[in-house]
């Protein structure tokens, strides 16, 4: 049978067990056998595979999974994580982003914690597992050491964490959760205003990162910021169980993998102003249609990311990027959005999304730059106007 996540991570948490009592009886009978048929499927897989089906039905959308920041369906979340964690025998608390902890500490124990989570928000039509799996894992494979009488023998502290955002849907800025636990969300988050077509195209200014909070009876300050924060001394690892989103493994029939890295990630948003119009009175030749002019931009990024060495020259010694440093570069357009949206008007202005991701940092650099400048030529070409603003840019993380 091949090893489920679950059980990968039961045996990652018995390491922190001391060895002596890592294959001991238990007192209700059933002895913990690693890789053997008596692997607590009750827990590890059908009760894992229960919660997961029931988490991933509470959804802020109807007929999909949707799960933003403080939306609705994340409290529903929140309170059924919460009964989990209890359930597993840890401490509970939600702190001031929505992250919610459940943890276990040793009686004396002046060791660093080991931290185990993923997110609970998702992106809009999710699917189940995505942040889910890494939650729940967790808080089964602690389970297990509950019912097995082997959390009280842990020597270090040991703490599940579900983030309260990680995709960024609703801000378009990503790890309000996760950043602050590390510390490095700025204060300046706090006036960041959620997304809609009113916003984007400067109509509203939309509702802030702080007035969701407050909303929601946090104290949406710098300082309660600072204390979400653990400082590095109190952590000693962060292990995330998460499914590969995508179809490599499958392909090669792996049941899992490791992570080498987490690529760096750049969010662009670029605007493409023209002139609105009727669709049936401005001729062809008189038109400044931002809506062609975005198209052939998204066609011109995906050449320049399927096919970089034609664009990309840097490397001093070989006058080329290697294949190893452009190995996982993707560039995506995931969202489009026209003012004023109606089948029978020429688009006054089109706004789009631009994520590049590459696991080489200078790789993704020069895209940005590259995409950046074809944008302002092709748009001087077709006689509109184009602005490409940076939302987010975070550096690849490599582990290995
Ligand atoms: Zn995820």
């Amino acid at each position: 049978m091949a090893p489920s996540s679950t059980s990968v991570l039961l045996i990652l948490l018995l390491s922190v067990v001391p060895a002596s009592l890592a294959s001991t009886p238990v007192s209700d009978g059933l002895e913990l056998e690693l890789g053997g048929d008596g692997l607590y499927r009750e827990i590890l897989r059908d009760e894992t595979v229960l919660r997961l089906k029931e988490l991933g039905k509470i959804s802020d959308g109807e007929g999909f999974l949707e799960r933003t920041f403080l939306s609705p369906a994340s409290f529903r979340a929140t309170d059924v994580i919460i009964s989990w964690m209890k359930d597993a025998g840890l401490t509970t608390w939600v702190d001031q982003m929505g992250n919610i902890h459940g943890r276990f500490e040793p009686s004396n124990s002046t060791d660093k914690a080991l931290l185990i989570g993923s997110h609970m928000d998702t992106v809009i039509d999710a699917g189940m597992y995505d942040g889910a799996l890494g939650i729940i894992c967790a808080i089964s494979a602690l389970k297990v050491l509950r019912v097995t009488g082997k959390l009280q023998r842990l020597t270090r502290p040991v703490e599940v964490i579900a983030f309260s955002d990680e995709e960024g849907v609703r801000f378009q800025t990503t790890f309000l959760g996760s950043a602050a636990v590390a510390g490095i969300l700025p204060e300046s988050i706090l006036q960041v205003s959620d997304k809609s077509l009113y916003v984007a195209f400067n109509f509203s200014s939309g509702t802030t990162v702080q007035e969701v909070l407050r909303l929601n009876s946090f104290e949406a300050s710098a300082d309660a910021l600072g204390q979400v924060k653990y400082s590095p001394e109190s952590v000693g690892s962060y292990v995330e169980v998460h499914l590969e989103q995508g179809p490599v493994l499958e392909a090669l029939r792996y049941p899992l993998g490791v992570v080498k890295g987490i690529a760096g990630q750049t969010r662009l948003k670029v605007i493409v102003d023209g002139s609105q119009g009727h669709a049936g009175t401005v001729p062809m030749k008189l038109r400044r249609d931002p809506m062609v002019a975005a198209a052939e931009l998204v066609v011109t990024l995906e050449g320049l990311c399927k096919d970089p060495s034609r664009f990309l020259t840097y490397d001093e010694e070989c006058g080329c990027f290697t294949e190893e440093s452009l190995a996982g570069l993707v560039c995506t357009v995931g969202e489009l959005l026209t003012w004023p949206s109606a089948s029978n008007v020429i688009p006054g202005q089109v706004n789009f999304t631009v994520d590049i991701r590459a696991m080489d940092d200078l790789v993704r650099e020069t895209i940005v730059a590259s995409f950046s400048r074809i944008v302002m030529q092709r748009c001087d070409h077709r006689l509109v106007d184009c602005a490409v603003e940076h939302k987010l840019s975070r550096e690849l993380h490599a582990f290995f």
